[in-house]
């Protein structure tokens, strides 16, 4: 990578911005458009959350930012160790969520797919979950 930063923070609802922001930063040198720099927040938003409410159900542990910028393209990893995904597969179909109580639509892994142009999941039960972006 050109350029590369990695931040690690507790799994909190209130550092879901801190990350958005951070992430978004990190991407000015590159001089994004107004709407690039909207889906990056959009795409590290929805993914720590993912790590925050599913991840961690709640309960304490940490999650790793990783953005690095490779000539034009930024390359975004969110990482945590929580109890992890069974089947990939069926997580990132749309509308599919385990949490439909708590108002989830299940959108989350859709919209980083529509706002970034590559993103893929390594996960496992028990694993922890690691979701890499590009852009
Ligand atoms: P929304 O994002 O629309 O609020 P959602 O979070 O349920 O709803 P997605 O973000 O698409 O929808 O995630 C789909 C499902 O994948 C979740 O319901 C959850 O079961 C699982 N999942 C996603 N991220 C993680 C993670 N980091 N750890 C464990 N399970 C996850
Ligand atoms: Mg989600």
């Amino acid at each position: 990578a050109d350029n590369a930063m990695e931040v690690i923070f507790d799994a909190k609802s209130e550092n879901e911005s801190f990350a958005r922001v951070t992430a978004a930063a990190f991407c000015t040198r590159l001089d994004p458009t107004v709407e690039e720099i909207a889906d990056i927040k959009t795409a590290v938003s929805e993914a720590v959350t993912n790590s925050i409410v599913h991840g961690y159900e709640g309960i304490e542990g940490k999650i790793t930012l990783k953005v690095s910028l490779v000539g034009q393209e930024v390359r975004i990893e969110v990482h945590d160790d929580g109890i992890g995904i069974e089947n990939v597969e069926q997580a990132m179909e749309p509308l599919y969520t385990t949490k439909p109580e708590q108002e989830r639509s299940g959108m989350g892994f859709s919209f980083m797919e529509a706002f970034m142009d590559e993103l893929k999941v390594y996960s496992g039960k028990n694993s922890g979950t690691t979701v890499i972006m590009k852009k």
